[in-house]
């Protein structure tokens, strides 16, 4: 790594060159002159307040603006991306990952307004790499948080700005020594009722003492009448297969695909996720009739998965 690291600026110790690397992509643009692809529009409006419950009288009829929050939803270039996007970082995350810093997440988000969106106004943007941290330690690796600032104009006025962190980092030994095992559940005081009953081979789910609504997951309050109150029933274990999925990538370390996720129906009314066996992958069906069991992980701990019955039922008729 060449440059005048002899100065008075170089940063001694491991990570020093790469500190000074990455410093060097702040202020460089990320995005350049950005459309965005639809201007302010009614329609996305109401898509986003049906989604988000907002029932606010100014995001509707006559006169109507967006939702400030909604500020990047206009600058989102969907599946096909945007065109105004600069190599820069690209390459800042290319050197991350040459520095063995090959993990991303995402971790806040600030907005500032401007100015109200109202339907038709016509949205551009320009983003900069605004700060690269020095390396942190952090619960989940070591690494470097990357800011980045997009600036909203509406009709070529500020209309906003959106801050966007990420960091980059190197997972922990910790996880990478779990790589061959199966995640385990975060178990809580919200849900250690419900992993208590799995060790036992209890499917448990939650009742409100309230209205008496079966939830499930389970959470502390009631979605129905917000009661705090509650107990639980034992369910059957007897389900179907509303809905499932098969994974066949990204493949995580302690799973081999491709496998069954299912969405299961029970008995009971509620719906669960869970692993699907019985059957190869490309048999399970939608409406197949499955029985819980428990499934013993890494010799340590348990999870409720679910066994298509005998005579299968539902779909297609369930593997020749
Ligand atoms: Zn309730």
């Amino acid at each position: 790594m060449a440059s005048g690291g002899e100065g008075a600026g170089a940063r001694a110790g491991a990570g020093g060159d790469l500190y000074g690397l990455l410093k060097a992509f702040e202020g460089r643009a990320a995005v350049v002159a950005g459309v965005g692809k639809d201007p302010v529009n009614e329609p996305m409006i109401r898509h986003w307040c049906e989604a988000m419950g907002d029932t606010g009288p100014a995001y509707s009829g006559p006169g109507a603006i967006a939702p400030a929050t909604m500020l990047q939803v206009w600058t989102m270039g969907g599946l096909s991306g945007h065109a105004g996007r600069s190599a820069a970082y690209d390459e800042l995350l290319a050197l991350l990952d040459g520095a063995g810093y090959t993990s991303v997440v995402a971790t806040d988000c600030e907005q500032e307004y401007a100015r109200d969106l109202r339907p038709g106004d016509r949205i551009t943007f320009d983003a900069v790499i605004e700060s690269v941290s020095e390396r942190k330690t952090t619960k989940l690796g070591t690494g470097y948080f990357v800011t980045t600032r997009m600036d909203v104009r509406a009709e070529g006025e500020p209309a906003g700005t959106h801050r966007f962190r990420i960091l980059k980092y190197a997972p922990t030994a910790r996880g990478r020594r779990n790589g061959g095992k199966r995640p385990r559940p975060v178990v809580n005081r919200d849900n250690a009722g419900f992993w208590e009953g799995v060790a036992g081979h209890r499917l448990l789910i939650q009742r409100c003492g309230g209205c008496g609504a079966l939830r499930f997951p389970w959470l502390p309050g009631c979605g129905d009448c917000g009661s705090p109150r509650w107990d639980t029933v034992e369910a059957s274990g007897a389900g179907t297969v509303f809905s499932y999925v098969v994974m066949h990538h990204p493949a995580f370390p302690a799973f081999d695909p491709p496998y069954a996720v299912g969405l299961i129906e029970l008995a009971e009314g509620v719906r669960i996720v869970g692993n699907v066996v019985g059957v190869p992958y490309d048999k399970v069906r939608i409406g197949m009739r499955v029985q819980v069991e428990f499934l013993r992980v890494d010799g340590e701990w348990e999870l409720p998965v679910f066994r298509v019955a005998e005579d299968g039922g539902g779909g297609e008729g369930g593997g020749g």
